[in-house]
């Protein structure tokens, strides 16, 4: 379990976000939404024990700030938003990279094993052995999820996982992340561009806005029209499909009451 008690983070004189508290349990997929530049990257940096905070970050009631650097490079995973990467490695090394807590001195049998079954589980098998310079973006960001899962971390930290997947993949790549989180009693974070994803995939969503936590529960009574038009600025009318599952059907940019608005 994470637990986030008063979190307030500023970049210089800039305050990104303040007195933000919220709890993250096993088993539980955990979306933060908000706007561009609502601070949900830098929340995943601090969580993640990347950027120093003021507050507490709690794993399983230990501060986060105290844990080992070994201890943290075993239990969390950590997926950024733009990775880049030049070196000259396979799909499979790229893989095998997130096991590195765990590589002695041979890659013994059973990482391999954990390796093959991470690239089957996102369906890139046939793609382990090409460079990772040469596949397509899409196809790189799962190279990227399989690296976060294969070394069977209890917390997973993904910013955007999707964002570079065509629908198809984005339902296959979460079905994925739940499945995990549920069978291995993960406890995951993850910010996602595709708001309407959040009813079918999360357990919690977590709404950051104006440097503030706006909103904290489960989708169906965060994620309305009122939060749309507050945290998006966005007339939206929410519905339900044909099995129940709601929906935003988001239809414009609201009129401006607030020219400060960006
Ligand atoms: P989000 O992920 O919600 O789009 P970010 O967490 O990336 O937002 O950014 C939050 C705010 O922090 C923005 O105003 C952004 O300009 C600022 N910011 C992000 N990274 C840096 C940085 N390295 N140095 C200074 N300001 C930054
Ligand atoms: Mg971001």
């Amino acid at each position: 379990m994470i637990d986030i008690d008063s979190l307030t983070f500023s970049y210089g004189d800039h305050r990104v976000f303040e007195d933000v508290s919220f709890r993250a349990e096993p088993g539980e997929v955990v979306a933060l939404a908000g706007p561009n530049g609502a601070g949900k990257s830098t929340l995943l940096h601090c969580i993640a024990g990347l950027l120093p905070y003021e507050g507490q970050v709690r794993y399983e009631g230990e501060a986060m700030e105290h844990m080992s650097d070994q201890r943290r490079a075993r239990d969390m995973s950590y997926l950024p938003q733009d990775y880049n990467i030049a070196a000259a490695l396979t799909v499979f090394e790229v893989v095998l990279l997130g096991c590195m807590s765990d590589l002695g001195m041979k890659v013994n049998d059973d990482v391999l094993e954990r390796v093959e079954s991470e690239l089957h589980l996102l369906n890139i098998e046939h793609l382990a052995h090409r460079p990772i310079t040469q596949i397509s973006g899409g196809q790189r960001q799962l190279a990227f999820i399989a690296q976060a899962l294969v070394k069977r971390p209890r917390i997973l930290l993904l910013d955007e996982p999707t964002s570079a997947l065509d629908i198809y993949k984005q339902f296959g790549v979460l079905d994925t992340i739940v499945e995990v989180t549920r069978q291995r009693s993960l406890t995951t974070i993850m910010t996602i561009h595709h708001l309407d994803l959040i009813f079918r995939y999360c357990d919690k969503v977590v709404g950051l806005h104006d440097g503030r936590l706006r909103q904290v529960g489960p989708p169906e009574e965060i994620l309305d029209s009122d939060f749309m038009a507050q945290v998006y600025h966005v007339d939206s009318e929410r519905i339900r499909d044909s099995r129940g599952v709601a929906h935003l059907l988001n239809l414009g940019q609201l009129i401006d009451v607030n020219p400060e608005h960006p």
